[in-house]
């Protein structure tokens, strides 16, 4: 009978079959095992015999995105919370009528596994914003071997699959750093890597005057679409900046969405409903 490599472990000894299956397995939920099994399994039955390795070996590279697709769409990202200011953000969000994108870390100003961060992360969510990752520790993925990006990337996911019931979809890495490998890590754990074509500059600590004129300037500029890097962690671009920037973007009749509905996408791999906390909730 047929043995999946997922069932065999003695492949896990086996060079050939430990990027691909073994290395990741503690780090990929079950549906998502189940349909790396499956998807193996046909490419096994597929190859002609004896296997040939690069038949098996090729691995599919996430989609980067830079630009939001669906037109007149401007995406508002904040990235680095959950933080102490994301119920004003919301708030602000929310007089607008506005939908928008949160890259949450794990373990990086806060535990996300903290209770006020938890209730936050939840209190987005339940507004309708979008939740998606920014890994786990911020850090520079592209310094990172397989197993460490799969770990950095999987406790975010798992993270945010506990607290919200959802499994994130598109992930944002940190510096906006990527190579090669991270992007062959999000292909198999079916992330869609997010980038940005506006920076309010925030992170670079340019003034709130600044990232108002910037947000001023491409509004003028009206490109057919927006997709804008802040961060949450900075109190001048959220009280500062963000209400300006909404006003000059719905003036020039922008719809202000999430990344996923600006790239007519939908915002997660699945959907479910939040766990119970648990001793393992911790940083
Ligand atoms: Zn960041």
């Amino acid at each position: 009978m047929f043995k999946s490599p997922l069932q065999d472990t003695s492949m896990c000894r086996k060079p050939f079959f430990q990027p691909l299956v073994c290395l990741s397995l503690p780090h990929l939920p079950k549906a998502m095992l189940f349909k790396l099994s499956v998807a193996i399994s046909i490419a096994l039955f597929a190859v002609a015999s004896p296997l040939r390795e690069q038949n098996v070996e090729k691995r599919v590279k996430a989609s980067v995105y830079t630009k939001c697709t669906v037109p007149n769409t401007a995406a508002l990202t904040f990235d680095d919370g959950p933080y102490d200011y994301i119920y004003d953000i919301s708030n602000i969000l929310k007089q607008n009528g506005a939908t928008a994108t949160f890259f949450f870390n794990g373990n990086n100003y806060h535990c996300i596994y903290d209770q006020e961060s938890a209730s936050r992360v939840k209190f987005v969510y339940d507004q309708g914003h979008h939740v998606a990752s920014h890994t786990w520790g911020h850090k520079d993925l592209s310094t990172l071997n397989w197993d460490q990006i799969h770990s950095e990337m999987w406790m975010i996911e798992q993270a945010l699959m506990r607290i919200t019931g959802s499994y994130p979809a598109f992930m944002r890495p940190p510096y906006g750093k990527y190579n090669d490998t991270v992007l062959e890590a999000s292909g198999i754990r079916g992330q869609e890597v997010v980038m940005w074509d506006f920076d309010s500059g925030d992170s670079a600590g340019v003034s709130s005057q600044d990232s108002r004129n910037r947000y001023l300037n491409i509004a003028n500029a009206h490109p057919d679409t927006l997709l804008a890097v802040n961060h949450e962690t900075r109190a001048s671009a959220v009280y500062e900046v963000l209400p300006y920037a909404i006003q000059q973007l719905k003036a020039k009749g922008y719809q202000l969405v999430s990344v996923a509905e600006c790239l007519g996408k939908p915002k997660y791999q699945w959907i479910g409903v939040p766990q119970q906390r648990t001793v393992e909730w911790h940083c």
